[in-house]
């Protein structure tokens, strides 16, 4: 086989090609990339599986799934001041979440509901990022005897690609190599390359570095993909404040992530009303069980919701469990942002070939038919 580069950047938006003359020196085959309904943790065992989420199990980071509260955030969350409660929360998880303790827990979760919630065990910088029960690229690749390198890093760094150090891992038949600096670009500056263009240039001159490097000793198929787009926000709606008059716990149960929100209920009237309430609201929707369907998303339990509510493009859900307060000094209302319904052509990811076998490429290409391209550059 040839030997196989493949690029996984993070939030390369289809668009961003048209703003852009990224990688005009190579001579690729293109195509526009649907995405999933979810968020990197939901999209990252699609790819490496080419199942949806109702297959893989995985969906969002966060389910609802009883466990030990942690003693430690009911103490904080007796701090009757909301700004000084999360601001100390945002530090004490700060420091105790790097050593792998509360990691069970978002700081926007309310200290009440948080262990209510347990955490995928996703870890997106190495590879896989999941343990699947179902076939996947990594089983494969073993399968195969294929010698596989894989790196992560949140910048394009020339050394990135070979460290000096680690020769041995030019041997390998396949490189998989994870970038994520343009998701945040694309959160800060919103969907617009030319204020992230030094960052973009940056993966450009490492992609070309190292496919040229490579070229020199082998064939080289080069695949690069990304995992999502990035839609300008233009709207924060309030949604956990429509809820107010409905008690937590004893009638529902929600998870409001930034685009996402996904409800249980306890009680039959206050489940007539919070979807009365849904309803009515004109700046998300309700998924339908046609949606769900085609989104992969028919779980065997509720762990992931009795009902989904999403955001319509461009809206925010805030505060949110993923930010529930506005930081002074500490970031910035986001630009952009992911995790709407993938109809939206700015959701829309990218899928590039360079390489001379017929990958049969199409303008109506998945997330989910990734690895059978991957596959078949094996295999070929
Ligand atoms: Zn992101």
């Amino acid at each position: 086989m040839n030997k196989l580069l493949i690029f996984f950047i993070d939030a390369f938006a289809y668009d961003y090609l048209e703003k852009t003359n990224f990688l005009s020196d190579l001579n690729f085959d293109v195509s526009p990339l649907e995405t999933l309904l979810g968020y990197s943790s939901s999209i990252m065992p699609s790819i490496w599986s080419g199942r949806y989420p109702e297959e893989t199990g995985v969906w969002t980071e966060f389910y609802h799934h009883k466990r030990k509260p942690y003693t430690s955030l009911k103490m904080i969350g007796k701090i009757p001041d909301y700004y000084l409660r999360n601001g100390i929360k945002y530090f004490f998880l700060r420091l105790f979440q790097k050593t792998h303790n509360y990691d069970q827990t978002l700081l926007g979760i309310p200290e009440s509901i948080e262990h209510l919630f347990c955490r995928n065990n996703i870890n997106y910088w190495i590879f896989p990022p999941v343990k699947l029960s179902c076939d996947s690229f990594d089983k494969f690749m073993k399968k195969k005897n294929i010698s596989y390198d894989f790196d992560f890093h949140a910048y394009a760094v020339p050394q990135f690609l070979f460290p000096s150090s680690s020769q041995s891992r030019i041997s390998s038949n396949v490189f998989i190599r994870y970038i994520a600096t343009l998701d945040a670009c694309g959160h800060l500056y919103g969907p617009k390359p030319r204020f992230f263009k030094d960052q973009l240039q940056d993966i450009e001159h490492l992609i070309l570095t190292s496919y040229r490097m490579l070229s020199k000793t082998s064939d080289v198929d080069l695949v690069i993909f990304s995992d999502h787009g990035m839609t300008n926000v233009t709207k924060q709606y309030n949604l956990l404040e429509k809820l107010d008059n409905f008690t937590i716990k004893k009638d529902y149960l929600v998870f409001v992530d930034s685009t996402i929100a996904r409800f249980w209920f306890f009680n039959v009237n206050a489940k007539a009303q919070i979807i009365q309430i849904l309803e009515q609201c004109t700046y998300g929707h309700i998924l339908n069980n046609a949606e769900i369907e085609s989104y992969g998303l028919r779980f065997t339990d509720n762990r992931y919701g009795d009902l989904i509510f999403v955001a319509d493009p461009g809206v925010e859900f805030f505060p949110s469990f993923m930010r529930p307060i506005r930081f002074p000094f500490i970031g910035t209302d986001p630009k952009g942002l992911h995790g709407y319904t993938p109809e939206h052509p700015s959701t829309r990811g990218v899928f590039m070939y360079c390489g001379n076998k017929d990958l049969k490429l199409s303008n109506t290409m998945k997330i989910t038919d990734i690895y059978q391209k991957l596959k078949l550059l094996i295999i070929s």
